[in-house]
């Protein structure tokens, strides 16, 4: 549950002021029935520091819901039973969840061979060529993982070196190719910063 609802309120919002609106909302309700019947304008003034917090808020608590009727305790370990393509169905019918939210949760929590594709992985995926530079969000999902091997461990951990290597050097202003080691494999090296067009 704290993956899902935090990845839903990470939407277009930094790190900091996602954890920020988690955790104000759980001050402010404690527990997920609290949530999900706490007055939406409160639940939204509690979610302030994510962005969209009222449309967020109507979502978290249409989501709380649907949970709730289908597993009362909140409780989602029934997914680590589901392969992927049932997780996936399920998750993605709740209010506010997409492509991204529902592979965090699975490779996360459940250990689900799936690729989340989140800001940073598209951007470094794009400038090294991974994808076209129109590819989206979405379509980069499949397209990433079509070429990955189907192991867990491998992509969680390609996951995180890429969110890292994204806040850390391949940033989205500014990108720091200077220290890169992914420089030789890079189109965007190649293409804008050793023509000095960028
Ligand atoms: S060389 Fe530059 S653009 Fe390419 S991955 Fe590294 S930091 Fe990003």
């Amino acid at each position: 549950m704290r993956e899902l609802i935090s990845t839903m309120l990470s939407h277009r919002t930094t790190h900091a002021n996602e954890e920020k609106a988690y955790f104000q909302m759980l001050e402010k309700f404690p527990a997920w029935e609290e949530v999900m019947a706490a007055p939406v304008e409160e639940l939204t003034q509690a979610l302030a520091p994510a962005e969209f917090p009222g449309a967020k808020a109507v979502n978290i608590q249409k989501a709380l819901r649907i949970i709730q009727q289908e597993h009362p305790d909140f409780s989602l370990e029934f997914l680590r039973d589901l392969d992927v393509p049932q997780a996936m169905e399920w998750l993605m019918a709740l209010p506010g969840v997409g492509l991204k939210t529902a592979t965090l949760v699975l490779l996360f929590n459940f250990h689900k061979p799936v690729f989340p594709v989140d800001t940073h992985v598209h951007r470094i995926s794009q400038r090294v060529g991974l994808i076209g530079s129109t590819v989206t969000h979405d379509k980069a999902h499949k397209i990433l993982l079509d070429m990955l091997p189907k192991d867990a461990s491998v992509l969680y951990n390609l996951h995180r070196h890429m969110l890292k290597h994204g806040q850390r050097i391949c940033t989205w202003r500014n990108p720091k190719c200077e220290v890169c080691v992914l420089q030789d494999l890079c189109n965007y090296f190649a293409e804008v910063r050793q023509k000095g067009i960028g």
